[in-house]
């Protein structure tokens, strides 16, 4: 009898919330819902009697089959096609920003331009992204938009878990030509639910990555909530994460949440947003095994363009990685038309702008997978090798946040009570990790310099011999 996803992923907290599961499952047996930590899981409503195990078949987090062998399948024998570990395949790489959409959008409004020129030159028919709700316990979801003005509408970057069960089903009941946005695990999803399932491989033309470093769960945007001074969480209709201000960098952007009688609160990235971020509080357990940066997978990748030259306007700009020679023709058709000012940067820039991100996902992971190891606990295949291979001072962050992430999640449950958050205690729970923290990167600043002197010590050394 074949496993499921229930006992191989969700009991090992190895999922991610993505739906696709429970959208392929031929007994619709399985329903995503959240946990108590506000991250989406699927559950059974009733016993599995089949044991197809389709659903482990199609999870991210199951699948032995890496990104670089299904990459090369999908794109290897693309003319002009290049390759690197890093990135993954890609035609070309751009900066630049989209005329119409810049100001509502996420970074450049490229992504948006894309999804609205694909729908306006008739090369597909439905987009497939999420948008928001008005509901406070369902802030987002995956919907099927056919017009330009709901595409815009959904723009912006979503913090925030969203399922794609229902959408996978709307796919194989509704035939049509449909694009879909997704995050790197989520698209990898999708790739392997086309190849179990001839009309989604049919009807999904094309997919649209996000780079991505980490998922956050509900209780996340909570929090924030609650620290930009929202009392009635219950009350929260609508949150917009990604809000430029002229005097800002973009890096300093700001989440906006706007109450039921239209109250609005603003914070700042700058005021306890990146704290939060960084340290990956409320972060799932899955993202900590994850070492797809640039949605390897997908068509197109769009991301920040986090890099001085772009960082420091306000306005904010896409960094893009093209796969699809059509996406590369719309693009230069684009550029004609004059709707973007986009131009071409080199792959070194791009892999520069994620550097934490590919940092996080490829050397840290090797020691994530140790710790793992050393805990007998369930990791999936992964490009990298458990090692300890690591420097003190990394180990010893590694750990903590890992600490943090746990603490975050069970400490909002202590202090969360008739939707209000106890946000005095909360904060003075994780304070003690957080000054951890600042003199580890005190020591780490201190460390750099001692270890240059050494080594310039060494080579003095070997030079008098
Ligand atoms: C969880 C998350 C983590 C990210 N991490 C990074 C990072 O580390 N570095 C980096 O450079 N960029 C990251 N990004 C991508 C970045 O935030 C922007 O989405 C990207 O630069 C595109 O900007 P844009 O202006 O072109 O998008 P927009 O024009 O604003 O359009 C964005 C489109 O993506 C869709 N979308 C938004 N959120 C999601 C989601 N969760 N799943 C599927 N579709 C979605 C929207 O509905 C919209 O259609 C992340 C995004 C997310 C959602
Ligand atoms: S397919 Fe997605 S929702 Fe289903 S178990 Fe895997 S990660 Fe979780
Ligand atoms: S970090 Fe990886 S696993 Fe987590 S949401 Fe992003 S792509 Fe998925």
């Amino acid at each position: 009898m074949k496993p499921n996803v229930i006992d191989k992923i969700v009991k090992n907290d190895l999922c991610i919330g993505c739906g696709v599961c429970a959208g392929v499952c031929p007994q619709r047996i399985l329903k995503i819902q959240d946990n108590k930590y506000g991250e989406y899981v699927p559950y059974e409503t009733q016993v599995c009697s089949s044991h197809c195990g389709l659903c482990l078949e199609v999870c991210p987090f199951n699948s032995d089959e890496n990104e670089t062998h299904m990459g090369a399948k999908i794109y290897g024998s693309i003319e002009g096609m290049k390759y690197l570990s890093k990135t993954g395949y890609y035609l070309g790489s751009y900066a630049g920003y989209s005329n119409d959409f810049r100001q509502s959008s996420a970074s450049g409004g490229m992504t948006t331009w894309l999804l609205t020129e694909l729908l306006k030159e008739d090369i597909i028919d439905y987009v497939i992204c999420p948008i928001s709700q008005k509901d406070s316990e369902k802030l987002f979801s995956f919907e099927v938009l056919s017009e330009e003005n709901s595409v815009k509408a959904a723009s912006g970057s979503v913090y925030y878990p969203v399922e794609m069960s229902e959408v996978i089903r709307r796919i194989q009941e509704i035939p049509g030509r449909y694009v879909i946005t997704g995050l790197p695990c989520f698209i990898k999803a999708l790739r392997l639910a086309a190849r179990k399932n001839r009309k989604l491989r049919e009807r999904i033309v094309f997919t649209v990555g996000l780079v991505c470093g980490q998922m956050k769960s509900k209780n996340y945007t909570k929090y924030i909530a609650a620290l930009a001074g929202n009392n009635e969480l219950n009350k929260i209709q609508n949150v917009y994460y990604r809000g430029k201000s002229p005097d800002k960098p973009a890096t300093n952007y700001y989440y906006q949440f706007i109450d039921e009688h239209g109250s609005q609160n603003k914070i700042f990235w700058n005021e306890g947003v990146s704290e939060t971020w960084v340290n990956r509080w409320f972060t799932p357990n899955s993202c900590n095994y994850c070492d797809d940066v640039f949605a390897e997978l997908a068509d197109v990748t769009f991301m920040d363009a986090w890099i001085p030259e772009y960082s420091k306007n306000s306005q904010g700009t896409n960094l893009v990685l093209v796969r699809s020679p059509k996406v590369l023709d719309i693009i230069q058709k684009g550029i004609e038309k004059a709707e973007i000012n986009i131009s071409k940067i080199s792959v070194e820039k791009v892999i520069k702008s994620q550097a934490g991100v590919i940092e996080f996902k490829r050397k840290q992971l090797s020691y994530r997978l140790y710790l793992t190891k050393q805990k007998r606990l369930k990791a999936p295949e992964k490009r990298v090798n458990a090692s300890k291979d690591i420097r003190i001072l990394k180990k010893r962050e590694i750990k903590l946040k890992e600490k943090m992430q746990e603490e975050s999640k069970q400490l909002f449950l202590r202090c969360y009570q008739n939707n209000t958050l106890d946000i005095k205690t909360f904060r003075a729970g994780m304070h003690p990790y957080v000054k951890q923290m600042r003199q580890l990167r005190l020591l780490g600043k201190f460390a750099l310099p001692i270890q240059i002197i050494k080594k310039i010590n060494k080579l003095g050394e070997r030079k008098n011999k």
